[in-house]
Order: C-alpha cells, then structure tokens, then sequence
C-alpha cells in the first residue's frame, strides 16, 4: 500500500483523497482550522454543487481549456456527483438555469457529507498543517514540510490548492509558487467571473439597480462583438456586476478600451421599440419628458437616461421631435459604458490561468514533469461560468487523480 499525500481541503482535494483510499493510505493536508472554507461560501452560502445539464453540454460553459476537460468530466459526471451526495444522505434540488442545490440550501450539508465520509474511510486529516514547501529530489517529492515544522513523507502526492480569489478562506496561491519551483509552467492567474469597472460618473446614481432580462454585449474599439448574452445584472458604486457580468468578465482586458453595451428592451425590435415609446409619448403628451418615462424604466434608471438622451427634462412631451425620440430609442437599444478593467482576483468567483494544461496528462492528471506529482481543482489552467461547473471540475479532476494515483 503507498502513501499519498492530498494537500488542500477543499471539494477537489478531499474527493481525491476519498477516491485515492480505495487502494492507498491517504493523508489530507489542510492549513485551516476546518476542511472546506471556500466551499462553505459557494452559492451564497447554498452550494450550487454542480448542474444538471447533459454532461457534454458542460464544455459550453467552460472558457478556460474545456478540452482538457474531458477525460475528467466524463469519468466522473455530474449524476456520480448527485448519486455521491445523495447515498451519504444530503437530498438535492435543481434550480433555474439547472443549478442543482443541497434541499436544505445549506452548504454546510455538503461539508457534513464530505467529512463524514472521510472519517468513515479513516483518512487520516491533519487540520492547521499548512505546507511551506516540497522537498524533491532526482525528479521525485519525498515530502512536504509544514508551517508547524513537521514533515511529513510519502509516495504520491495530489496538489490541491485551488486558485487565488478570496484569499482569506485559504486559497493564496501557494500551490502555484510549489509547482514552478518543481519546473512546472504557471499560466498568469487572472480574475474570472469577476465585476466588471467603468469610468462614468453617473455610474453611482444607478447603485444597486438590477436589471432582468437585459442583453449585455462587450464590444471592442473597433465595434466588434467579443461577448453577447440574455440574464440579470446589476449596478454598482464602481460598476456592474450579477450573473450575466460576472460571465461577460472573462474577454474584458484593461488595454483594450472595450465598451459594455445594455440593450435595455431586448424583446423589443428598433422599430416596435419606437411604436412603444409613441404610444408613452401619446398617453403623456402633455407631461414633462422626465415625466414620461414611469412605464417604460426603472425609476432610478430615468434620471440617467434622461440626463444622456440630450432631451431638455422640462420639455413637453408633444414638443418632442422625430428625431429625440429615434435617439432615445437608440440609447434605450444601446445603453452603453465605457470598461476601465475588472476588480481585483481576491474578489473574483474564480481565477483564470493556473498550472499550465500541457504539462498535467488529462487522462490521470499527472504531471508530465514530476512523476509521483498530481493535480486537481482550481490550481489548474481551467475555469468555468456560474452554474455549478467549478465545483464539479474541482470533483471529476479530484475524482480522477485519487483514483489514478500511483497507477
Ligand atoms: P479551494 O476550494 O480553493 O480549496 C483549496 C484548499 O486548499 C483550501 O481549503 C485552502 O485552505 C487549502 N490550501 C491552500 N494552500 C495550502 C497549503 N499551502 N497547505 C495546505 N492547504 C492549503 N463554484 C460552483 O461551482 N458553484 C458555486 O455556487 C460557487 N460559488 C462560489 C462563490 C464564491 C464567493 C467563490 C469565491 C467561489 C464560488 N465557486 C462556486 C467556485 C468554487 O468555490 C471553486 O472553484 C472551488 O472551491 C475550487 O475547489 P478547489 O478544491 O480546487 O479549491
């Protein structure tokens, strides 16, 4: 029997080790006082632990290296990960968008299960021993040495760190800086599904706005569309944010003078667009223009759209001309802001880059560098959309080192 070593308690790491104690003794490393920090947060503190969808519908929600993907996807799916939960006793529910969730809307059931199942098994976790360093040597780890100066040795070892964003539930990178210095290459960590920032200054008047239903494109300087999606979004002190944002985030880089542009009537055509906001006119032809728009806006959306249609506001509705009232459709068509960036990765959903996707060997997620060295989770080159799909990444390629370790 070997000894594999999992360092990182999060959903990639503990699945490996459980996967890994079917034919090894496995010791599970995790520098916090308790297993799952990140995963304690996930979903809004609900979990969406993985979707729904047909598995190979999976990889259109995954930017970052779906391909890589595959083996691990469709080793272990999606149904395993709903059959896995619902055997240790955790009822499941699926949500809009197929997002599936613990019944309860707790994620502390999915930590209950993992933990039960851990101790069931008897891996053995060692809570508060955070790794400072692999020691190696002809091409092999023998050990990793820990924060409280222990070493602890072994056969296999399965690196499960995850990624960089929100730092304070453990996941700091370290992992990275461990893989370069055994030769691996590191793909530059960026924030995903990250808000987004913009320079206008009426951005503060829409604070806390959501919007439903709305078209959100990114386009470039030269008017090219690089992202184009349907959903909700949000606006805030520094810009937007919501689902449909936090996926738009991925093609947003700061050197590119991109432009985010909300059609705010998706349903509506130019044209019957027009014929609604004639009919609004007709009904309020007597009113001031910035009385005229309660049935088509939002309230805090009116002064702002008000302020850019160049309408004076205390016109009369019925002294509007042809031409006001083409380019106010074309701003409500065209809602546009100016991209200055992204917030910082510690604030990201997840992080884009990671150990670089040509150097992990996709059917076992070894490393082609280091032979007894393996991988899973977030600390590799792969990211996905909301929707569950990073944690069940995080399972298939956890799923698959632990049970391909020291084939
Ligand atoms: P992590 O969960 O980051 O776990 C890594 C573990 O390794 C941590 O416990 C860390 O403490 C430990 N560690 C790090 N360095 C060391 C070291 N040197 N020694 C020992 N231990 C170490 N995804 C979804 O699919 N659905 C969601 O609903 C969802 N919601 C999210 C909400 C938020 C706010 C955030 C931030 C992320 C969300 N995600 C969601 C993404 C998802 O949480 C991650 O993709 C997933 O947790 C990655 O799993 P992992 O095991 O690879 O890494």
């Amino acid at each position: 029997m070997s000894k594999v070593i999992v360092i990182g308690g999060g959903p990639a790491g503990m699945m490996a080790a459980i996967a890994a104690s079917d034919k090894h003794e496995v010791i599970l490393l995790e520098k916090n006082e308790k297993l799952g920090k990140k995963l304690f947060i996930t979903g809004k503190g609900r979990c969406n632990i993985t979707n729904a969808k047909e598995i190979s519908e999976f990889f259109n929600y995954i930017p970052g290296n779906p391909y890589f993907l595959y083996s691990a996807l469709y080793t272990y799916t999606n149904e395993d990960t709903i059959k896995f939960f619902e055997d240790l006793g955790v009822k499941l529910k699926v949500e809009r968008g197929d997002r599936v969730f613990p019944t309860s809307d707790k994620s502390s059931d999915i930590i209950g299960a993992f933990q039960r199942e851990l101790e069931r098994r008897k891996i053995k976790v060692l809570l508060n021993s955070s790794v400072k360093k692999m020691i190696y040597e002809n091409n092999k780890i023998k050990a990793v040495f820990l924060s409280n100066d222990k070493i602890i040795n072994g056969d296999y070892f399965i690196l499960c760190t995850g990624g960089m964003s929100y730092p304070r539930t453990g996941s700091t990178g370290e992992g990275l800086s461990f893989a370069k210095e055994l030769g691996h290459n590191i793909v530059t960590p960026r924030p995903s599904l990250i808000p987004i920032t913009s320079s206008e200054d009426w951005i503060k008047d829409l604070q806390g706005l959501s919007l439903k239903n709305v078209e959100l494109s990114i386009v470039d300087s030269k008017g090219k569309s690089l992202f184009k999606d349907f959903g909700e979004m949000l606006f805030t002190h520094f810009g937007i944010s919501g689902p449909l944002v936090l996926s738009a985030s991925g093609v947003v880089r700061e050197n590119l003078k991109l432009k985010a542009v909300i059609d705010l009537k998706p349903a509506l055509g130019f044209d019957e667009l027009d014929k609604r906001v004639q009919s609004d006119f007709a009904k309020y032809s007597n009113k001031d223009f910035r009385n005229s728009l309660d049935e088509l806006l939002p309230k805090k959306l009116i002064d702002v759209v008000v302020r850019l249609s160049e309408i004076d506001e205390d016109k009369k509705v019925n002294l509007i001309t042809r031409e006001e009232r083409k380019n106010l459709v074309k701003l409500l068509k065209n809602f546009t802001l100016s991209i200055t960036g992204v917030r910082p990765i510690e604030e990201a959903i997840v992080t884009s880059g990671g150990i670089d996707t040509k150097e992990i060997d996709p059917s076992t997620m070894q490393s082609k560098v280091i032979e007894n060295l393996y991988f899973a989770g977030e600390v590799i080159d792969v990211d996905a959309y909301t929707g569950g799909y990073n944690i069940q990444i995080a399972l298939s390629t956890g799923f698959l080192a632990g049970s391909r370790v020291g084939e």
